[in-house]
């Protein structure tokens, strides 16, 4: 088409008025054409001439750039651009001829930050500069990734140091534990023992032990990259036995427990330890939520492809400002809390391809609902068909 125009050019003397006209809207139409093509460009092009006068700028560019395009008309274009860095960047370069493939900029603007890439070139035609063209891109999101996953890998690194620590406070603190006992044997046995106050700190000592022993173990469970070893297991069975397991507990303080296990619950591929402890996790905040006692009720029940498990108290509640956060990671209210044992819960839910919510009314309750996909009936004809071999 351009080599056509070209031609038809240099024969313009020759033609008649009706020529010319079709000559024009050619030109015309290969004007709008190129036209159309910057403007869907994501790229913000800005081409200046000779005396850096804007001839030329798509819409990107308008989007992009913070620049007053109302003026460029008789002004150097970086008197335009509002950004100062940027505007002076653009003079710089401009006025050296320099090529500058791209500079990345922060834009601030009405509380948000935005990054763009600015990238100048001389325009050359016939062998000569005629000019600039500017080429700006938003890399606002690209940027934001970058800076996710820098932060996801420290993070990363963080976290498998912080876990080689803690095993590494697991084992001192094993040794201590065990020659605290032999301490508080040789005390008992030791005549002067009713004088002394070597049973009061002993009791201390282990207390903090145990502590210490709890965030280790907490924190180990939060960070670890969790192994989960999924088989078939039945739901209903492990709230069962939990109920079992803190009864005595549970009734010297004062709670009744309430069992509305659903008959007949479909299995569910799961890691039974990691299940058990999270339910351990969420029994202990309950009865930790009701110090004067209460109601504890464990519920499971079937609802569409999913186990729904329900674990509900009613303690003292959780505000609404608190509700919030409280899965997050060293969340805690209690004075020995480690604001782990949500996390964990968390994880292990998520791991099972599940969901986890909370519901609280202050001074009434908490309810933690933990949603589990039930097996697919492919994954059971697998199970069977290995049981049959
Ligand atoms: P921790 O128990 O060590 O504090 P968790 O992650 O288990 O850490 O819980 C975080 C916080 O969430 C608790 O400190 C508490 O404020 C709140 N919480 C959790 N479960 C309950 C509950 N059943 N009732 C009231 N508050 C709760
Ligand atoms: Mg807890």
């Amino acid at each position: 088409m351009r080599e056509f125009i070209r031609r038809a050019l240099q024969k313009t003397s020759r033609m008649n008025a009706e020529q010319m006209q079709s000559l024009l809207s050619l030109v015309t139409e290969e004007y709008e054409t190129l036209n159309a093509v910057l403007d869907s460009l994501g790229t913000g092009v800005i081409v200046c001439d000779a005396f850096h006068i804007v001839v030329m700028s798509n819409k990107s560019a308008a989007r992009i750039l913070p620049m007053e395009f109302r003026e460029a008309q008789d002004r150097p274009v970086w008197s335009c651009v509002r950004d100062q860095e940027i505007s002076r960047f653009v003079e710089e370069t401009i006025e050296a001829e320099d090529t500058v493939l791209s500079r990345e900029f922060a834009i601030h603007e009405l509380s948000v930050t935005r990054y763009v890439s600015v990238g100048i070139m001389p325009l050359v035609q016939k062998k000569a500069v005629r000019g600039t063209i500017i080429s700006v891109e938003d890399i606002t999101e690209k940027k934001n990734e970058e800076m996710k996953s820098r932060r996801l890998e420290s993070l990363a690194s963080l976290t498998n140091l912080a876990a080689t620590v803690a095993h590494e406070i697991k084992n001192p603190l094993g040794s201590i534990s065990i020659y605290v006992q032999l301490l508080r044997k040789a005390v008992d046995s030791c005549e002067a023992r009713s004088d002394s106050k070597f049973s009061e700190y002993l009791d201390i000592v282990d207390e903090e032990i145990e502590r210490l022993n709890r965030i280790v173990v907490d924190f180990l469970f939060a960070v670890r990259p969790l192994k989960f070893e999924l088989a078939p297991m039945d739901i209903g069975d492990l709230i069962r036995s939990i109920s079992t397991f803190f009864g005595e507990e549970l009734s010297r303080a004062n709670v009744s427990v309430v069992l509305d296990v659903a008959e007949g619950l479909p299995r569910i591929r799961g890691d039974e330890r990691f299940l058990r402890q999270m339910l351990v996790n969420l029994v202990k905040n309950a009865m930790s939520a009701m110090p004067d006692g209460g109601t504890l009720s464990l519920g499971a029940r079937q609802r569409d492809d999913s186990i729904v498990v329900a674990v509900e108290d009613s303690g003292v509640g959780i505000p609404q400002d608190v509700l919030s956060r409280v899965f997050e990671p060293y969340f805690t209210t209690k004075a020995d809390g480690t604001g782990l044992g949500l996390t964990m819960a968390y994880k292990v839910v998520k791991e099972h391809g599940g969901d986890i919510r909370v519901q609280s009314e202050p001074g009434r309750g908490t309810t933690f609902t933990i949603t589990l996909p039930v097996m697919r009936r492919a994954q059971k004809m697998i199970e069977y068909g290995e049981g049959a071999t």
